[in-house]
């Protein structure tokens, strides 16, 4: 890790990313190393994940520019407990006067014990009390769009995923947000053979095409080079598609991801 990571990570200049649209429907309003994402409907938007300290302003402030009454936002889906996705919860709660605030039981949980752990530590941070709690299969209808919640456990025991349309033009497609890519918070074998069975069922959702998935908005941008997407997509010519469906990129990345797991699970288990 380079000795300047960390204050990369927390610098609003370095990471802003100017608000964009991938789809008709939503708005890139994160950072550029973690993601939020506004999802609007006829009823109203969703917000996916919340940002944190340095960047819970900038979060407020892209909201804004996007042209969304705060008012609007209806649901916040958080997708797991680490301060990155949820630390801004609390700035967001009273801001928000109508949006309900969702996650699964561990996710609340993690996020709970992780902002009681940061306490006294110089980047402590707050968690707001558990609203509304979601489990695997779920369904959150707002207007003409609906987010199934797919429970992915691994990065973090509670880390979910949603899904839900992104529309482009006349065509509406499934987007996925997978809740949690990296390996950097596991604490045993268990947790891994719970990352790698979870990402074959997420692979098994966009191979089946039950779902019909063609999309990653990923919570990290550096994961699949969403920057490079944002610049081709600003330079789409019109009738060309959107690079952002890509299912086949979805199903390379899964692949990586899963192989990661594997030897990150020989690892854990001295092999
Ligand atoms: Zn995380």
């Amino acid at each position: 890790m380079p000795p300047d990571l960390g204050q990369w990570l927390n610098t609003p200049g370095a990471q802003y990313v100017e608000p964009w649209s991938p789809f008709d429907n939503v708005d890139y309003v994160g950072v550029c190393w973690v993601s939020a994402w506004l999802v609007h409907t006829d009823e109203g938007s969703v917000l996916i994940d919340t940002l944190y300290g340095p960047f819970r302003q900038t979060l407020i402030d892209n909201i804004a520019s996007t042209g969304t009454d705060l008012a609007d936002i209806r649901y916040v889906l958080m997708t797991h407990g680490h301060f990155d996705h949820v630390g801004g919860a609390a700035t967001l709660e009273p801001l928000l006067p109508n949006a309900t605030f969702v996650m699964t039981q561990g996710g609340w949980d993690e996020a709970l014990e992780s902002a009681a752990a940061s306490q006294g530590t110089p980047r402590a941070w707050e968690m707001i009390e558990p609203d509304m709690v979601v489990a695997d299969g779920d369904e959150i209808t707002l207007g003409e769009n609906s987010f199934t919640v797919v429970e992915t456990p691994g990065h973090t025991w509670g880390t979910a995923s949603y899904v839900y349309d992104v529309r482009d033009g006349d065509d509406t497609y499934r987007a996925i947000t997978i809740g949690g890519l990296g390996l950097n918070a596991i604490e045993g074998p268990t947790q891994v053979e719970a990352y790698i069975e979870s990402v074959d069922r997420v692979r098994s959702l966009v191979e089946m095409r039950n779902m019909g998935i063609d999309v990653h908005l990923t919570t990290h941008g550096f994961s699949n080079n969403l920057d490079e997407d944002r610049q081709l997509l600003a330079a789409r010519a019109p009738g060309e598609p959107n690079v952002l469906v890509d299912p086949e990129g979805l199903l390379a990345q899964i692949e990586y991801l899963r192989g990661r797991a594997v030897e990150r699970l020989e690892q854990e288990r001295g092999e």
